[in-house]
This record gives C-alpha cells, sequence and structure tokens, in this order.
C-alpha cells in the first residue's frame, strides 16, 4: 500500500507530490487516512525557510483529522476507550518523552525538550516517513495522544483545534478567569478567534479586536468581540485613546497577542490597566526585538507577561470541545478547501492573506 504525499524539499520552492510505501505499523502505532489537514500560518513561516524547527524534506502539516486505517494491536483514546478502524480522530500534535525536566519536573509538556511534532520537525527521511498531514495516509506513534470525535462533524472545523485552537487554550489556561474583564486580542486570525470564542465563554464584558482585514474583523464581531479597530484606519494612539475611552480610562485587564511581529508587544503592553496580564501567543518563529520601557509599562503597573509555547493535550481537549458547541461560528473560520495536489496554492493562498483558514482534503470521495 502507497501514499501520496506533498513534499517540501528546499525552501521557498513548490511541495512535489511523491508517493511513499507504508510501512509495517509498530505495536500501538495506528495509521490514519487523511480527511482533513489545516494549512496553518507556521507552514507559511516553514515553507520560507523562518522556523529554526524545520528538517528537510518533510511532509507539512501538524494539523489532521482523520479515519483510522490500521491499528498494530490495542491503543486506546485519551479516555481510555479502545479505538477501533473506521473512527474519526484528532489527536495532539506534539508526542512529549515524558521523561525530560520539563515532563517530569515542570510537569509541562508543552516545553518538552524531546517534543516530536507531526509536520514540524519529523523529516519524511525519518522511519516510519509519514509524518505529516500533507498526505493520504499519517502514522501515529504508539504515543500520541488521540481523540475520538463525532462521526457526524465536517472533519475541517476541527483541525484548527490541534494547533491555533489548543494554543489560545493553553494562553487562557494560564490565568484564573476573565469574569466580567475586558479583553483586548491583537489579530484577527484563526489564534485571535479563538480568543475571542474563549475570552466569551469564560465571561469577558467586552472583547476588544484590533486587525487589518476587515473581513477577519466581521467573523470576530460574528464570534462576540464588542468592538473591533481596524488598524488601517486608526493609529496607534487612537487605539490606545479608545480602549482607554471604553475602560474609563483603566485599561484593559488582559491582552492577548496573537500576530508575532514586531511592534505588536510595544502597542499591547501600553493597553493593559495596572496589574494587567500579558498572553503572547502569536510568535511562533523568530520576529526580532521589540523595544519596551520595562519602568513605565511593565514594572510601575505590576504587569504580568505570559509566553505561550505551543499546548499539551489538555488545551487540544479544550479547543475540541469549544469547536464541537460553537460548530456554525467555526464553519465559517474556512475560508478555502483544495486538494493534495494543491497544496501550494493553498500556502500561496495563505502567504496572500486570501485565506483567513485553508484546509486540504487528501481523500476526496
Ligand atoms: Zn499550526
Ligand atoms: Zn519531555
Amino acid at each position: 500500500m502507497k501514499s501520496k504525499a506533498m513534499v517540501l524539499k528546499e525552501f521557498m520552492k513548490p511541495l512535489e507530490m511523491e508517493e511513499f510505501e507504508i510501512a509495517p505499523l509498530e505495536a500501538g502505532e495506528v495509521l490514519i487516512k487523511i480527511e482533513a489537514a489545516g494549512v496553518c500560518g507556521s507552514d507559511v513561516h516553514m515553507w520560507k525557510g523562518e522556523d529554526p524547527r524545520t528538517p528537510l524534506p518533510i511532509i507539512l502539516g501538524h494539523e489532521g483529522v482523520g479515519r483510522i486505517q490500521e491499528i498494530k494491536g490495542k491503543k486506546q483514546t485519551v479516555y481510555g476507550e479502545d479505538l477501533q478502524v473506521g473512527d474519526l480522530v484528532i489527536w495532539n500534535r506534539g508526542v512529549t518523552c515524558g521523561q525530560c525536566f520539563a515532563c517530569k519536573i515542570l510537569k509541562d509538556p508543552s516545553l518538552c525538550k524531546n517534543r516530536k511534532v507531526y509536520g514540524i520537525n519529523q523529516s519524511s527521511a525519518v522511519f516510519p516517513y509519514l509524518n505529516g498531514c500533507y498526505s493520504e495516509y499519517i502514522i501515529l506513534n504508539s504515543n500520541t495522544d488521540i481523540f475520538k470525535v463525532e462521526d457526524t462533524v465536517d472533519p475541517a472545523l476541527l483541525v484548527s483545534a490541534s494547533c491555533s485552537g489548543a494554543t489560545i487554550a493553553h494562553a487562557f489556561d494560564m490565568i484564573s478567569s476573565v469574569l466580567g474583564d475586558t479583553v483586548v486580542i491583537q489579530g484577527p486570525g484563526p489564534l485571535g478567534v479563538y480568543a475571542v470564542a474563549f475570552a466569551k465563554s469564560m465571561g469577558a464584558s467586552e472583547i476588544i479586536v484590533i486587525g487589518g482585514s476587515k473581513e477577519r474583523l466581521d467573523l470576530c464581531t460574528y464570534f462576540g468581540a464588542t468592538l473591533v479597530l481596524d488598524r488601517h484606519e486608526t493609529n496607534i494612539q487612537e487605539r490606545n485613546q479608545m480602549i482607554m475611552e471604553k475602560t474609563r480610562g483603566i485599561g484593559a485587564d488582559l491582552v492577548v497577542e496573537a500576530v508575532g511581529t514586531r511592534g505588536v508587544a510595544e502597542e499591547g503592553l501600553k493597553l493593559l490597566r495596572s496589574g494587567g496580564t500579558y498572553l503572547s501567543t502569536g510568535y511562533a518563529q523568530p520576529a526580532g526585538e521589540e523595544s519596551i520601557d520595562f519602568y513605565r509599562d511593565i514594572v510601575s503597573k505590576n504587569i504580568t507577561v505570559h509566553g505561550v509555547w505551543v499546548s499539551d493535550t489538555k488545551h487540544t481537549k479544550m479547543a475540541i470541545d469549544i469547536v464541537m458547541k460553537n460548530k456554525e461560528h467555526f464553519a465559517k473560520l474556512i475560508s478555502h478547501r483544495f486538494s493534495l495536489e494543491e497544496a501550494n496554492q493553498a500556502i500561496a493562498s495563505m502567504n496572500a492573506r486570501e485565506a483567513l483558514k485553508a484546509v486540504l482534503i487528501p481523500n476526496r470521495g
């Protein structure tokens, strides 16, 4: 049996279709027929060679939903249910070691130094080769945390739950509550959309989103944002003034950074009230330095700044739950669908910011 996959062999060059022999499974491994593979903003950075984790050659794609084709021996879901051939599943994109300092002592697997991530740091030259989701099939190793999902759900709806959704869940998991708070979200992409959804579900009273695309800001409004500020229609001072007016001169309780480009943290920190919290989720690859006045914007205001690096299995669960409760909303997040062969167009559409969320459907029909 063979699987077609789209392989990145050289940065900035088109992915190439390759056919892989599907290796015999080892104990606990699961062969998945991919039903939907998310095209993430990170994939564009990886394609450009901007993510230092990227080995070549690689099958991109760390966001997948698929059906079990084969299981070697027994494998259970995170709930302890036996998985069966034919089950529709989603999985945690990272596989952690359980042995390192972060896993054992910090109990924070998202910081595992041996974390393997499908489609991000696993080359297609490394056994069992099918290590990414831009593929007809992927082989999940025996330590992968797997969730079974409702058979009737559109698989494309859930792909982002394993990446942007889980990362934002991780961010909100770091704070105790947002009940009644004013939350400012910088960036209306998939991370920002999830941030609106989580802020709303946790009871934020005001949800303000800053972004540069009217379409994306409209989607945030649909998800529950109470005010959207277009970067092209306002400058930094005006946005700051509007947010201060909205909060009676106090500032926002919480700011969620979901952009990852230079200058964003500098603007965002100034929007916080004294004692406020800054959650930075957007820097998935190096983006240069920020110019921060620590005395004025952090120390003299008792500000808490939280870096948010990836996520772990608990956060994937939180993200799946929020998607399943808001299916109609999350359906609108998916702007483009492509076949596996069209993966290069999918990356181009994300790169040009035409697509908010593109999804590959590798096994049509
Ligand atoms: Zn991603
Ligand atoms: Zn570890």
